[in-house]
């Protein structure tokens, strides 16, 4: 279904990220990874992805905090594999501080992660897209980019802010063969909500377990935490033809969390 197509999927060393490259590469994509990471834990996600899924897979440590990395990570795909046409920026961080104690440069990163980042990549993908009339720029948002929790005043703002930028970006590109579009994964497990499960279980002296149906049951009905594998099924219909006219809008994945 995507053999031919070149997929960027930034913050791909982990998790959500790592589960949508699988789930490109599984369907022909060739992918660029990007993510930071021990570099031979990486290259075995790498290797891994290219043997098992007879694609070409290549990594960049681009740090998307950085502008002019961001760029290069998308200039670095197109020199290596001569196109992109799918560009997954799921990159993001969280931080959380009530917002008077909020340490200022943490506001900075986050918005720069996973809001400036996606801005950087879709400006610099664009043009090559526009030359061939195809592409797919999907923007890994949250529930969070819908309502708010306390203490996530960057991480909110962030999301909510490329739910914005998804419309602006798939309104200009309404007339071509490229789409925008965001996903709102309620609780994934991942290693950055294994991090706010750990602070539960210290703060209340709870187990792994016991914290990890507290986070759940605060916010998300099913109970269940929603699976990176899911997400990247999600992806691959954004992708295909029957999502043509998906334009500048967000799907939620969160178990039933926004629906309350
Ligand atoms: P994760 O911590 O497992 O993965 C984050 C990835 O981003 C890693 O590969 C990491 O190396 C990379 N990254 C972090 N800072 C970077 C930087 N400066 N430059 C380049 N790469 C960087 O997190 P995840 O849970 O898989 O989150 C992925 C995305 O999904 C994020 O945008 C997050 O906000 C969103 N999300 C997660 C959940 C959840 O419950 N896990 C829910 C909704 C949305």
């Amino acid at each position: 279904m995507l053999k031919g197509k070149v997929a960027v999927v930034t913050g791909s060393t982990s998790g959500i990220g790592l589960g949508i490259a699988q789930a490109l590469a599984a369907k022909g994509a060739d992918v660029m990874l990007n993510g930071f990471g021990e570099p031979a834990e990486i290259e075995k996600l790498r290797a891994g992805i290219a043997e098992t899924h007879k694609v070409r897979a290549a990594y960049n440590g681009a740090d998307l905090s950085k502008p002019a990395e961001t760029r290069g990570l998308i200039e670095a795909t197109i020199a290596q594999f001569g196109r992109l046409d799918i560009l997954v920026n799921n990159a993001g961080i969280q931080f959380v501080s009530p917002v008077e104690d909020f340490p200022e440069e943490k506001w900075e990163q986050v918005l720069s992660i996973n809001l400036s980042a996606a801005f950087y990549a879709i400006k610099y993908a664009l043009p090559g897209m526009k030359a061939r009339n195809w592409g797919r720029i999907i923007n890994i948002a949250s529930a969070h980019g819908l309502v708010a929790s306390i203490n996530k005043s960057a991480y909110v703002a962030a999301k909510h802010g490329i739910l914005g930028l998804t419309k602006v970006v798939g309104l200009e590109t309404a007339e071509t063969g490229i789409t925008a579009n965001a996903i709102c994964p309620g609780w994934v497990l991942t290693p950055l909500v294994q991090k706010q499960i750990d602070a539960i279980a210290a703060r209340k002296g709870i187990s792994n377990e016991e914290a990890s149906r507290e986070l759940l049951s605060e916010k998300q009905p099913s109970k269940q935490f929603v699976t990176p594998e899911q997400l990247g099924e999600l992806v691959l219909f954004l992708c295909s033809d029957a999502a043509s006219n998906l334009r500048g809008t967000s799907l939620s994945m969160d178990g039933g969390w926004t629906a309350q």
